[in-house]
């Protein structure tokens, strides 16, 4: 989603990353699936690390990839799970909405606070680690 038109008719627009008004959502009963395999992609990449073996790594990852390529073709499939298990959530910064989008789809449902403005409550608390202090 580049774009999404809210009720009250603020646009919500997605085209940058670290949205403190964007979340993403991983929902309860997928969240032992989506760990499994991110643990099944990890486990051989982490024995052939550990085995010091070069053709332990290629067999890890179907070819002979240099260090830094094996790293990247990792976290090209630790993302891919990562975008099929995961849904969006974003909250309007005029009126609060928040908008969850539908498992296995491109639809999204809205609710509406109760406060009736927008929380921030999908922004990271500013100033909260130095509270800890
Ligand atoms: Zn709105």
């Amino acid at each position: 989603m580049s774009k999404l038109g809210c009720t009250c008719g603020h646009v919500i627009t997605d085209q940058t990353d670290g949205l403190p008004y964007k979340a993403s959502l991983l929902r309860d009963e997928v969240e032992n699936e989506f760990w499994d395999e991110v643990h099944r992609e990890l486990k051989p990449l982490v024995e052939a690390a550990e085995s010091g073996d070069k053709a332990a790594i290629a067999d890890a990852f179907g070819e002979f990839s240099p260090w830094f390529s094996a790293a990247d073709k990792l976290q090209d499939r630790i993302s891919s799970l990562y975008i099929r298990r995961m849904s969006s959530a974003y909250e309007c910064q005029s009126c609060g909405r928040l908008w969850v989008q539908k498992d296995d789809s491109e639809r999204f449902v809205s609710y509406v606070p109760e406060e009736g403005a927008y929380g921030a409550i999908l922004a990271v608390a500013s100033g909260g680690s130095e509270n800890l202090n």
